[in-house]
């Protein structure tokens, strides 16, 4: 089962009745969390068992499957609190402070024809949500495949789950290959007797990265003595950073699911699981920062979505092995790939070749072949040009970026 939360905003602010109950939901979460540390449990049945009586005294009038989703919300919260102390991290009992509530999909109604939410408050009061409906949240309210899952309310938005079962994978007729490299994507597009490279930009990131953590740096040197002020700050710098960046992976995702999807193809990226912390804290920097397994989230989320095989490879190797011979070169190598036998390419897409190599030794390609020796060395496509796709940087920094 697959779910997706879409975000509606709400087209009249949030109904007294409403914030009422918000904060009495968080009420009862916190008092769950604190009956549940006590009796050491986190489930949500064995809260239920344990406090359901006295809290049914506490909250009379709250409906009373909201109440058992706030011994849900709670046991998650008990959770990661549990997994915290067990790795040993420092921390208080925890406390929901966000006024946050969540509904079963029994404990709401949604017209998804008006986007209009019938919300249960107590026995004879409902309020009405009414969303905003954009075409994006039409897509999802007019699909009869996708059934309604729970439902989060904020102060100033809900959350709305869909959930549907995983479409079937289609046999693949081609492969994309995909080597993921700070400011890109590169590869190699494998159909019928064809083999081209393949490459997706997004060097943008890394800048508003850059940009980002030098700015949050003179925000902390400026206000050392104001603590608070600089924490706000910093957070604000954060959230915006997490927006921009976010946004620009979702635009590369979508145009190379776009392209696999038109093409059938599977999709071979690597498996990127032990990344070693190196010496230099700056390079520590930089690989934490690098966005590379979230844009892999990103993109083997929405190929299961829409059916498109993701095939993860070990990449040990990969970036220094020869796909013609197979040896094995040293680590330090410039932006091409050389080998003694005499084969030459871009460093990054004979990566993405070795990459394609393991897939199809290990028969995850569904079948198909490849010959290095197809390989068209003076074709190109781009699956992803930022200069058309996201907004670009206003002060022409995406500039810098290198071009293979
Ligand atoms: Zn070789």
């Amino acid at each position: 089962m697959l779910v997706k939360g879409v975000v509606f905003c709400l087209e009249s602010g949030l109904p007294s009745e409403a914030r009422f109950l918000l904060k009495d939901f968080r009420l009862a979460v916190n008092n769950a969390v604190r009956a549940g540390l006590q009796a050491r449990v986190t489930s949500r049945n064995a809260m239920v068992r344990i406090a359901y009586k006295d809290f049914r005294e506490d909250h009379p009038k709250m409906y009373a499957k909201h109440l058992v989703s706030a011994f849900e919300v709670a046991g998650s919260v008990l959770k990661n609190h549990r997994r915290r102390v067990r790795k040993g991290v420092a921390c208080r009992i925890p406390y929901v402070k966000r006024l946050i509530m969540k509904a079963e999909n029994q404990a709401y109604k949604l017209d998804r024809r008006s986007g209009i939410i019938d919300l249960p408050i107590r026995a004879g009061c409902h309020v009405e949500l009414k969303l905003v409906v954009s075409q994006y949240h039409r897509k999802f309210l007019d699909d009869t495949t996708l059934s309604l899952g729970s439902l989060t309310v904020l102060p100033d938005r809900v959350i709305v789950t869909f959930r549907k079962d995983a479409p079937r994978q289609y046999t693949p007729e081609s492969v994309l290959s995909l080597d993921t490299n700070e400011r890109s994507l590169d590869g190699l597009f494998v159909g019928g007797d064809v083999a081209k490279a393949v490459k997706a930009e997004f060097p943008d990131v890394a800048t508003i990265q850059l940009r980002h953590h030098d700015r949050r740096k003179r925000l902390q040197k400026k206000k050392v003595h104001d603590r608070r002020t600089s924490r706000n700050l910093c957070r604000r710098e954060g959230t915006r950073e997490h927006k921009r960046i976010e946004y620009r992976l979702h635009q590369v995702a979508n145009s190379v699911l776009k392209f696999a999807e038109e093409r059938k193809s599977a999709i071979v990226l690597e498996g990127l699981k032990g990344m070693r912390p190196k010496r230099s804290k700056e390079l520590n920097r930089r690989l934490s920062m690098w966005p590379g397994r979230k844009l892999h989230q990103i993109i083997e989320y929405k190929a299961q979505w829409k059916g498109i095989p993701v095939v993860k490879v070990d990449p040990r190797n990969s970036s220094r092995t020869c796909p013609i011979c197979g040896r094995i070169q040293d680590s330090r190598m410039g932006a091409e790939f050389k080998c003694d036998c005499g084969w030459h390419l871009d460093r990054h897409i004979n990566a993405s070749m070795n990459l394609l190599q393991t897939a199809i030794s290990n028969g995850m390609a569904g079948g198909l072949r490849f010959n290095p020796g197809a390989f068209q060395h003076d074709v190109m496509m781009i699956l992803y040009d930022p200069a058309t796709g996201a907004r670009s940087e206003p002060n022409g920094t995406s500039g810098i970026c290198e071009v293979t």
